[in-house]
């Protein structure tokens, strides 16, 4: 595996890659990687020639009194988990090559509206101007046949989505499924900020998912009874605070007051300091 700093350097890269007519995976990261990164790693490995990873914590996305600063990092330890999860090239830009001028200078930045707006978008403004335009970069650079992204981030991937349909962006997206700790809790980079006490309160979140597939399999549909229920199993613990728990369409991302398949149940909670979020999509047999 390859490790380049420089998009220069990159470009340079893919430039060749296309001469010899190779495909490319891409997938984007903020590093820290987890099995579900390698999960993405892995599955772009098998169905492309060449797989790049990106590895940037981007400043765009994160709000002033956000974890930014604090974000866990640690390059070499992703350089080695990448390279065995088939990483061909591993991409790890300095936040002054990907913002020259400084990013809060930008001139141009992407704004997807109505998916964008509710859940995390709502809690987080700006977050996912911050999350398309540094995708809309990133795939300008690595010009990928195809890009893989994780269902975890389930209103980010109907973001990049419509991004990509509304702006003929060349690249297919596909979204890989929610890898889980076996206790159910969803790999994310920030669980390493959790105590075992939080640790513990988060599983909430996974267990509030599963109560609510419970309930639509024996034919609940008032999405106010589901969350209402999740809510409760959430609040049962004294160090969540819940942000937001919604019940929309999976792919408009509408509220829906009578669930209808496919909806997709999605909640943030803070665990202590720490901000987590999880969903599920549930479709009717
Ligand atoms: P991040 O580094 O958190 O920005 O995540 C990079 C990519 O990995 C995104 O497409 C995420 O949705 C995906 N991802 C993060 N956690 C998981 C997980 N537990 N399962 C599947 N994909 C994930």
């Amino acid at each position: 595996m390859k490790t380049v700093q420089r998009i220069s350097g990159l470009k340079q890269m893919i430039r060749e890659a296309k001469k010899s007519r190779q495909t490319i995976g891409f997938v984007p990261t903020m590093g820290y990687l987890h099995e579900g990164h390698l999960t993405l790693m892995r599955q772009a490995k098998k169905e492309n020639d060449l797989v790049i990873a990106s590895i940037f914590v981007n400043p765009l996305q994160f709000g002033p009194s956000e974890d930014y600063a604090v974000y866990p990092r640690d390059l070499a330890r992703d350089s080695q988990l990448a390279a065995e999860a088939g990483v061909d090239i591993l991409f790890a830009p300095e936040v002054a090559d990907m913002y020259p001028g400084g990013y809060e200078n930008m001139m141009t930045t992407v704004a997807v509206s109505g998916v964008s707006e509710g859940l995390c978008g709502a809690s987080r403004p700006g977050h996912f101007r911050g999350v398309a335009t540094v995708v809309t970069k990133l795939f300008n650079i690595v010009e990928a046949d195809t890009a893989y992204f994780g269902q975890k981030d389930a209103q980010q991937a109907a973001v990049i989505r419509q991004m990509a349909l509304d702006l003929n962006m060349n690249v297919k997206i596909v979204s890989v499924p929610i890898v889980r700790e076996a206790d159910g809790l969803a790999l994310s980079s920030r669980n390493v900020f959790l105590s075992p006490q939080e640790r513990q309160a988060a599983l909430s979140l996974s267990r509030s998912l599963r109560w609510a597939r419970e309930q639509l399999e024996a034919g609940q549909r008032q999405a106010s009874v589901i969350a209402g229920g999740m809510r409760e199993i959430i609040e049962q613990e004294p160090l969540a605070q819940v942000d937001y728990i919604a019940v929309v369409d999976a792919l408009s991302l509408a509220e829906l007051t009578h669930i209808h398949s496919p909806a997709l149940l999605a909640l943030a909670v803070k665990i202590g300091k720490t901000r987590l979020i999880d969903n599920d999509i549930w479709e009717a047999r």
